[in-house]
């Protein structure tokens, strides 16, 4: 070989070598901690469920209910009590959720200090005095510092106040949503697990078509990561859509089955964990080595489709929250069934909410999460759909609809193309 085609040939290889090499070594996210990808179990902590006190005050501090999360709580000076609030292992995410509820024996108006371990203050807290109806403190009520504690302005009395990071949307909750989701349509509810509490990992699947009959498959995950609420209200949004009587609906029924499992982490929703599940993991990192029951029973439900010869999986949807509207697809260089379906579903969605900003970032399929194991397992397009944390409920609600129908449309269309 001549010398420089040589050094030619050297160069290609080592190009190859090294990009194999770094799509091998995912190691996480810049967000992720070290170590995210091992995820073999980890020991966890969970704060003592109790309600405590400054007695001489008559100031009082709760976690006792599901979802909660409060480590401890103490006077700081005369003017300045503190909630300390700790995650359930670290290193973890920096997604510190807290939930806790406040009374005093008398009227009084108290400064509390939010101060995390592990972690720095990222949720405007919620309040509710009945733990269903919730609104932001205002913003003269909160003042966030640089050393990442933020101090709440509340005013207590002899009712319980709730502050919490997000809404409660708690295990019991989405639980109850889903039997009502069942008794209203045909929605067939099983268990295909269980997590390490020995809590259901429940599945729902929609469809009115006859079992012999060739159907597309829609995959629909969510709740891997707890504190993201607002994916969870609009996995709910969009299941009662897919589920609704319209035509639309009952037209993509007959066609496609709903394959969902919106609870995917059910004991760190019900434990209020910041990320991981039940031994301390983060599941949307254990989509390929499936050490954990929740992300294995998943996969052990889904993979016989592939010997199914009436039934083919067509999309895979994974909801999630962050700091704005993003859509995670796959890049487009990448060929999968159907061809860049999430760019055409975007593209529509957006034209129906021009003023909302929806964020498209693709991403290659190295990283062992959910919406990449869909691809591997089934060669389907699939998405990671993350929903602004702050996002209007009211707005989650309408766009999430108009989600759901235009991917309704689309994979009919899709199907239609295939026939
Ligand atoms: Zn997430």
């Amino acid at each position: 070989m001549h010398f420089s085609r040589f050094f030619w040939f050297l160069l290609f290889t080592f190009i190859i070598l090294q990009s194999c090499k770094s799509s091998e070594e995912f190691s996480g996210y810049s967000y992720d901690p070290e170590g995210v990808t091992n995820t073999v179990d980890k020991e966890i902590q969970s704060p003592y469920s109790r309600t405590i006190g400054i007695k001489g005050d008559g100031i009082w501090i709760s976690n006792e209910f599901e979802g909660a999360r409060m480590s401890d709580f103490y006077r700081v000076s005369d003017s300045l009590y503190r909630a300390v609030i700790e995650p359930e292992n670290h290193p973890v995410n920096n997604s510190p959720w807290y939930s806790f509820k406040m009374h005093s024996d008398s009227p009084a108006t108290v400064n509390l200090q939010l101060f995390y371990k592990h972690g720095k203050h990222r949720y405007r807290p919620k309040l509710s005095r009945d733990g269903k109806q919730w609104k932001r403190i205002d913003s003269s009520d909160i003042r966030a510092d640089t050393s990442g504690t933020a101090i709440l302005t509340l005013d207590l009395n002899e009712n319980p106040l709730w502050i919490s990071a997000q809404e409660l949307l708690t295990y019991q909750d989405m639980v109850a949503w889903m039997d009502s989701i069942g008794t209203a349509t045909r929605t067939r509810l099983d268990t295909v697990g269980y997590s390490h509490q020995q809590r259901p990992v429940i599945k729902m699947t929609i469809g009115s078509a006859s079992p012999d009959r060739n159907q597309g498959v829609l995959v629909i995950t969510g709740r891997q990561h707890p504190p993201e609420v607002t994916g969870g209200l609009a996995s709910r949004a969009f299941i009662e859509a897919l589920a609704a009587d319209t035509e639309l609906a009952k037209n993509f029924r007959k066609e496609f089955e709903i394959w969902a499992y919106p609870l995917v982490n059910p004991d760190g929703v019900a434990g209020g964990h910041w990320r991981h599940n039940g031994a301390g993991i983060d599941l949307n990192r254990d989509w390929e080595n499936f050490n954990q029951p929740e992300t294995r029973a998943i996969r052990d439900d889904l993979l016989p489709i592939d010997d199914r010869p009436e039934r083919r999986v067509y999309y895979g949807i994974d909801f999630h929250s962050t700091k704005s509207n993003i859509f995670y697809p796959i890049k487009q260089d990448i060929s999968t069934f159907p061809e860049d379906f999430t760019y055409r579903w975007i593209e529509t969605l957006q034209e129906h909410f021009p003023e909302t900003p929806f964020n498209v970032e693709p991403f290659d399929t190295n990283s062992p999460i959910a919406k990449n194991w869909i691809y591997h397992a089934f060669g389907a397009d699939a998405v990671t759909y993350e929903v602004d944390d702050r996002a209007d409920r009211q707005k989650l609600k309408e766009v999430t609809l108009q989600a759901a129908h235009v991917i309704m449309r689309h994979l009919l269309e899709e199907k239609r193309k295939r026939q």
